[in-house]
């Protein structure tokens, strides 16, 4: 059964980056991916996509047309593109099931997915919910969440970004996997034994604390243990391909998550 990978994160985090280094991973192994482009803005995909939400709606006409900014330019983008999700899973269907004329092509088994740099605007938005809740009805469905590690090294910024983790999470009801990435430049230790240990973000708190830090994130990593426990993480670098193995690992353990414990959940929703 394929699995479906969203890729969501801040912009800069290196979505797009990460999206051509599973991309290119997966056919070194043999086993080309479906790859799905929801971002309208982006001037250059550094990967052949089988689906380009450019190709279907101009974003720089949606904008001039509508007379909307950036934001709500790509929201409208994904809202038209969000009214043909029909025959893209009808594609997506196709192209996953075995094909009875051609029984030597090897059905696809992972579908990538690249969002919007604005993040918000997929995941706080109508119509990212009714992609992520389509592509979840039709396959297991796994959020890759991707942080840029070098920018995450402060107790404040890394809690901001657990907390972001932690509303999608919820919102989504998807299984989630951290991608600390870039670990080429910072490596993702430090973020891992924040997770595991509360002494060790108590202890890097007061040291910033003391080196006249303004704080303010107090007492915030008490009750994070019950959210990170649903999460697995990785580190990895988009660039030199550290730790992709891993991710794939990690994303088998979180498809059968999908459909032992999140699948149950979205049907009796439905
Ligand atoms: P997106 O906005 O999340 O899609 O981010 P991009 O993939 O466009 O990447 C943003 C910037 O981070 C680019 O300059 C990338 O070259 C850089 N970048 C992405 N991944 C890595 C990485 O693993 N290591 C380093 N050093 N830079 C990276
Ligand atoms: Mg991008």
């Amino acid at each position: 059964q394929p699995v479906a990978v969203v890729c969501v994160g801040m912009a800069g985090s290196g979505k797009t980056t990460f999206m051509q280094r599973i991309n290119s991973y997966l056919h070194t192994q043999r086993t080309p991916p479906y790859v799905i482009n929801l971002d309208p803005a982006v001037r250059n995909v550094p990967f052949d996509s089988n689906i380009d939400i450019r190709d279907s709606v101009n974003y720089k006409e949606v904008m001039k047309s509508y007379n909307l900014g950036p934001n709500g330019g790509i929201l409208t983008s994904l809202n038209l593109f969000a009214t043909k999700i029909d025959q893209i899973l009808n594609l997506l269907e196709k192209r996953t099931m075995p094909d009875p004329a051609k029984p030597e092509a090897k059905p696809i088994q992972n579908i990538l997915v690249d969002t919007p740099g604005q993040i918000e605007v997929f995941v706080w938005s109508a119509s990212g919910a009714i992609l992520l809740d389509s592509l979840a009805s039709t396959f297991p469905t796994v959020i890759a969440y991707i942080i840029d590690t070098p920018r995450t090294t402060s107790t404040s910024t890394f809690m901001s970004n657990m907390l972001y983790a932690c509303s999608i999470l919820y919102k989504t009801k998807l299984p989630m996997i951290l991608v600390f990435n870039k670990t080429d430049v910072q490596d993702a230790e430090f973020a891992k034994e924040w997770m595991t240990d509360f002494q060790a973000f108590q202890a890097a708190l007061e040291k910033e604390q003391e080196a006249g830090s303004f704080g303010g994130m107090e007492g915030s990593a008490g009750g994070m243990e019950e959210f990170y426990s649903h999460l697995s993480v990785v580190g990895v670098s988009s660039m030199t391909g550290a730790g992709i193995k891993e991710f794939f690992e990690a994303v088998g353990e979180k498809a059968e998550e999908f459909n032992k414990e999140y699948k149950p959940e979205l049907d009796r929703k439905r």
